[in-house]
């Protein structure tokens, strides 16, 4: 098929390198030069604008963009996707976004006779450079149905979450809650600790009882439970602490907009704050248990 793909940065640089991988053509466009010479050194073709790239005889377009305000521009805005592409092009926005705009621009595509289609990611920069990818896709079965092979090409797990903008929807629950819940572990296991238990031992405990879950099994924020972990290599790599308190802003101005509380969501939100502001942003956000232990 032939694709276009804007927005080559840390995910969306090795999900259009996968594209091409799998014998798709693919048209590219990013503000970062660098970034699209890297995609026509693996093979891609390069567009000078969005414009270029919708008019480039595209099938789909797919966007991988930091937040809202960088999608609105590429698609709503003068010399955008929407003023160029012909009706019928499939649109897929993979940014983490709001629901809410989500849906205002797939509004929008609509109008302009293109189906679109939510498809924020779970799985990190390992599972876009593996093609491993959780895709959670929001839009019409119709359009579900014509996404996954160009879906396929990225990812392993590709979900139809229901109407447009519940993919996004899936998206910023799922991440509140794993912002919370590291939270919870990392006051639970700094409190086992400062009573005199040893962190494995009672990360064991933890993981055959009721408190486990993916952040006390797969990512223990306490050094030295995971010998892999993050917490085990000074907190580099895995999820940013910045992109959490990203994904926990969306979950709560979402539910702004439909006056439902999320208490702990937003309890989590300062806190990720909190440790932003004293210059952690960038350490995977299980270093949150840095606020509960003195010695780190
Ligand atoms: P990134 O900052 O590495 O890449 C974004 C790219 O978009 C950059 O190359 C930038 O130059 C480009 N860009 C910005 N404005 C543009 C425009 N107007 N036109 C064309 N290109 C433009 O971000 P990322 O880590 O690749 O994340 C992309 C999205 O995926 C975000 O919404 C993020 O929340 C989400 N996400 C990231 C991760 C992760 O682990 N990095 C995991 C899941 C989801």
């Amino acid at each position: 098929m032939n694709i276009g793909f804007l927005g080559l940065g840390n995910m969306g640089g090795p999900m259009a390198r996968n594209l091409l991988k799998a014998g798709h053509h693919v048209t590219v466009f990013d503000l970062s030069a660098a970034a699209v010479s890297g995609l026509v050194e693996a093979g891609a073709k390069e567009a000078t604008s969005p414009g270029a790239v919708a008019s480039a005889d595209v099938e789909a377009i797919i966007t991988m963009l930091p937040a809202a305000a960088h999608v609105k521009q590429v698609y709503l805005g003068d010399g955008g996707l929407l003023a160029n592409v012909p009706s019928g092009v499939l649109l897929i926005d993979s940014s983490t976004i709001d629901p809410m705009s989500a849906r205002e621009v797939a509004e929008a595509a609509a109008k302009n006779g293109n189906p679109m289609l939510d498809a924020p990611v779970s799985g990190g920069t390992i599972g876009a450079a593996a093609g491993t990818l959780t895709f959670m896709v929001g839009g019409s079965e119709a359009d579900f149905q014509k996404a996954q092979p160009i879906l396929a090409a990225m990812g392993k797990n590709i979900v139809h979450c229901g109407d447009t903008g519940n993919g996004q929807v899936a998206k910023v629950a799922n991440n509140m809650l794993l912002g919370i819940s590291m939270i919870g572990v990392a006051e639970a296991m700094s409190l086992g600790v400062a009573l005199g238990m040893d962190a494995k031992v009672l990360a064991g405990i933890i993981n055959s009882s009721s408190g486990r879950c993916w952040a006390s099994e797969i990512n223990n924020p306490f050094p030295g439970v995971l010998e892999n972990g993050p917490a085990s290599r000074g907190y580099s790599g895995g999820f940013g602490t910045d992109l959490m308190l990203k994904d926990l802003g969306l979950a709560s101005e979402a539910a702004k907009q439909v006056r439902q509380p999320v208490i702990l969501g937003g309890l989590a939100q300062q806190l990720y704050q909190v440790f932003s502001m004293q210059g952690h942003g960038g350490l995977d956000f299980s270093a949150i248990i840095k606020l509960y232990r003195q010695e780190d």
